[in-house]
């Protein structure tokens, strides 16, 4: 008999960071080897076979959730936040396989399949054409961390040997990336062009866990700059998102030569990633944040603390198989959940 049970991890929502779980259906060689579904849900709480603990969320998506449900429900009510003058991060993070990009949408999905990116970017130039105060121009950059070096993914030069980009602070705390192309976008149709070609070039292997996995992290960045229509200062706000490579071990991968590096440093990112989550859930005691540890937390530094506001979808793999790993994901994300991001200030 199935051994759940239930003990609920009590967890401090914070208004600006939420983490949604979704538990993606059994896949086809799942099926076809007879693994049973080792995770069940039920309402926020995500409960995980022969373990002693369930893990509590802001929502929770179970194996028969739809694109529109995670859309409306945890993204949609977000996206408001942009035109008040505030930054928006997703990041989608999970073994590979897991789920990611489908939920995303990274590399497309029409239809029912249509991912976070699809709709946001709809949403958002509907809402632009309604805006009464200010007049709203967006452009887009796409910039990839593989192995531990940034790639311009919108760059002409991207097939040669592009220039490394590196990232720096400008005096109000904001990230910037200099030298980062960013290209100016009317309409969903051309915004969402630029991702598939940005994606084009992004860095993918096969491994064990998948046929074609994401091997790099890769920020999508879509700025909103309002210029008011009554003469006040124009205020610009980012949404970005954020396809994590997958979190698997490098062990289970069964990864060798190159794709072990890369394994090592994808790992070595989240970890970082990690570190900076938990130290920022104990802010209060006054610890430092780790933030400098790796590219991928110095890039995320003015997603996760300050003026933003964050969802993480952490897509875990309803297989007994893979029980290792979605545990560790719904670990990682519970620590995730206790980031209190600092009071935000509004721009006007
Ligand atoms: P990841 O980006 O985490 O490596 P993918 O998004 O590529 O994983 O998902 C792996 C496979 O599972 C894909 O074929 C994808 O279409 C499918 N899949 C993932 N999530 C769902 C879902 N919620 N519903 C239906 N199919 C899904």
């Amino acid at each position: 008999m199935k051994n759940y049970i239930n003990l609920f991890c009590i967890i401090k929502m914070s208004e600006s960071l939420q983490v949604a779980v979704r538990v993606r259906p059994l896949n086809e060689k799942e099926r076809l080897s007879s693994q049973s579904e080792a995770v069940t849900t039920f309402g926020k709480v995500v409960s995980v076979r022969d373990s002693d603990q369930a893990f509590s969320f802001t929502d929770v998506y179970g194996v028969s959730s739809t694109q529109e449900e995670v859309f409306s429900k945890s993204v949609k009510p977000l996206l408001e936040n942009l035109f008040k003058g505030y930054n928006l991060t997703i990041l989608a993070y999970g073994q590979t396989g897991s789920g990611k990009t489908y939920t995303m949408g990274t590399s497309g999905g029409e239809g029912r399949d249509a991912g976070m990116i699809l709709k946001s970017i709809q949403y958002i130039f509907d809402r632009i054409e309604v805006s009464t105060d200010c007049e709203i121009s967006v452009s887009v950059s796409f910039l990839e961390l593989y192995m531990e070096e940034f790639r311009d993914l919108l760059a002409s030069t991207h097939l040669g040997s592009n220039n490394p980009l590196d990232i720096r602070e400008d005096g109000t705390g904001n990230i910037i990336v200099p030298g980062l192309t960013e290209i100016a976008v009317s309409n969903p149709e051309e915004t969402l062009s630029w991702l598939a070609q940005g994606s084009q070039f992004r860095k993918t292997g096969a491994t064990a866990m998948n046929v074609v996995s994401s091997r790099s992290h890769a920020v999508f960045t879509i700025k909103l700059e309002c210029n008011h229509l009554d003469g006040s200062p124009a205020t610009v706000s980012k949404f970005s998102l954020v396809d994590l490579a997958g979190s698997e071990r490098a062990k289970k991968t069964g990864t060798t030569g190159e794709r072990m590096q890369e394994g090592i440093d994808i790992n070595k990112g989240l970890l970082a990633l990690g570190n900076v989550i938990s130290a920022l859930s104990e802010q209060k005691r006054g610890r430092h944040i780790p933030y400098r540890d790796s590219k991928l937390t110095r890039l995320l530094q003015d997603s996760l603390g300050g003026n933003s506001h964050t969802l993480m979808i952490a897509c875990v793999s309803p297989a007994a198989g893979n029980l290792q790993e979605t545990v560790s994901t719904l670990r990682y994300a519970t620590r995730a959940l206790k980031i209190k991001n600092k009071p935000v200030v509004n721009a006007d």
